[in-house]
């Protein structure tokens, strides 16, 4: 029987602090009691990508500090205005890989499914800044054509969530998506690519445990975090969460200058992240993305972080230091 108490179902609390992030230059400016000298550049690079930044996430950056490397990730800054040689709009080649409007077919086994364009978070450094996600993502009508594509090719063992952030989605929304891949029968694992546990870890409540424990398959949720600062109690007990639910944690991170390209930081970030039961995965070049060029480490000073970190720590926490390059079978290790 429907009472007026389902009826009336309460907002979850992430939606809410979804819905109270900071998306105005001037108050994350004021609540971090910086300089407001900053604030004409920081309205300007947001008005080409706009910010985008839960409280909770705020709350673990130091106040007056301009370099706190989680805001870094997140303030629009005078240097994502100039152009650079070589950073480009779409800098992985993502159009011409795209198989059905949101879905991505680049490598054997496995396609991505973008089914939304909102993150909880925008990263100044992300490849899909410049992205044309209108009409992307699987909205009505252009979800039917993924499903499709999907159906049609029996190879396809992984389907990777993507977005965007694919735990934007509601409860409802990603379980219609979730029952959908269930009738896939060629699935074997199921990915999900998100950085909410990191930025929003409220996101990980009872809902989103039950619809991914209930999933036919093994799940894997593929986290993304970059500096040890992002990982509070809150993000740990989300993570065990996950954990405990039978969720395999992984990790990528982004090589960022100024953020985290040195070896202690990178060290300390994966032991505090295994001690929430997450292990490495990837830990990916910069994609040459335009107005991200000050983000980037050459290859040289990337490579002697990664045999620092070898020296440093057990083989299984260290990543493997990547980068997307067009048109290959599989991301391209960086020797
Ligand atoms: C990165 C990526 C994947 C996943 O690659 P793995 O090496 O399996 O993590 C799949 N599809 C696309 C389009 C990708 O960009
Ligand atoms: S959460 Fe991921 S997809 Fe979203 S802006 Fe950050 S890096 Fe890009």
């Amino acid at each position: 029987m429907i009472t007026a108490k389902s009826t009336l179902r309460q907002v979850p609390l992430w939606q809410r602090e979804l819905a109270r992030a900071i998306t105005d230059p001037a108050e994350l400016l004021r609540v971090l009691e910086l300089d407001p000298a900053l604030l004409p550049a920081a309205t300007a690079a947001a008005a080409r990508f706009a910010l985008r930044v839960p409280r909770g996430f705020v709350a673990r950056m130091q106040r007056g500090d301009p370099a706190d490397p989680l805001l870094r990730q997140v303030l629009p800054l005078e240097a994502e205005l100039a152009e650079m040689p070589g950073f480009i709009a779409d800098p992985v080649g993502e159009h011409a890989a795209l198989a059905a409007p949101g879905l991505l077919h680049k490598y054997h086994g496995r396609a991505l499914l973008m089914v939304t364009a909102a993150c909880a978070v925008h990263c100044r450094y992300c490849f899909r800044r410049e992205f044309p996600y209108a009409g992307q993502h699987s909205g009505a009508d252009h979800w039917s054509t993924a499903l499709a594509y999907l159906r049609a090719d029996p190879d396809i063992h992984e389907v990777i969530l993507s977005g965007g952030d694919p735990l934007s989605l509601s409860d409802r929304r990603l379980g219609e998506v979730l029952a959908e891949l269930a009738r896939l029968p060629q699935l074997r694992r199921l990915r999900i690519h998100s950085r909410q546990p990191i930025v929003l870890p409220e996101r990980v409540d009872d809902g989103l445990l039950t619809l991914l424990s209930g999933c036919p398959w093994p799940v894997v949720l593929v986290t993304h975090a970059n500096h040890p600062q992002e990982i509070d109690a809150a993000v740990i007990a989300a993570l065990r969460r996950l954990g405990a639910a039978g969720i395999t944690l992984l990790n990528q991170a982004v090589l960022l200058r100024a953020v985290n390209d040195d070896a202690g930081t990178l060290a300390t970030l994966n032991e505090t992240l295994f001690a929430a039961g997450v292990l490495p995965y990837y830990l990916h070049q910069l994609d040459r993305v335009r107005g991200a060029a000050h983000f980037e480490v050459n290859d040289i000073q990337a490579s002697a972080i990664m045999e620092t970190l070898r020296q440093r720590l057990p083989g299984y926490l260290v990543p493997r230091l990547v980068r997307e390059q067009p048109g290959q079978p599989a991301k391209t290790p960086v020797a």
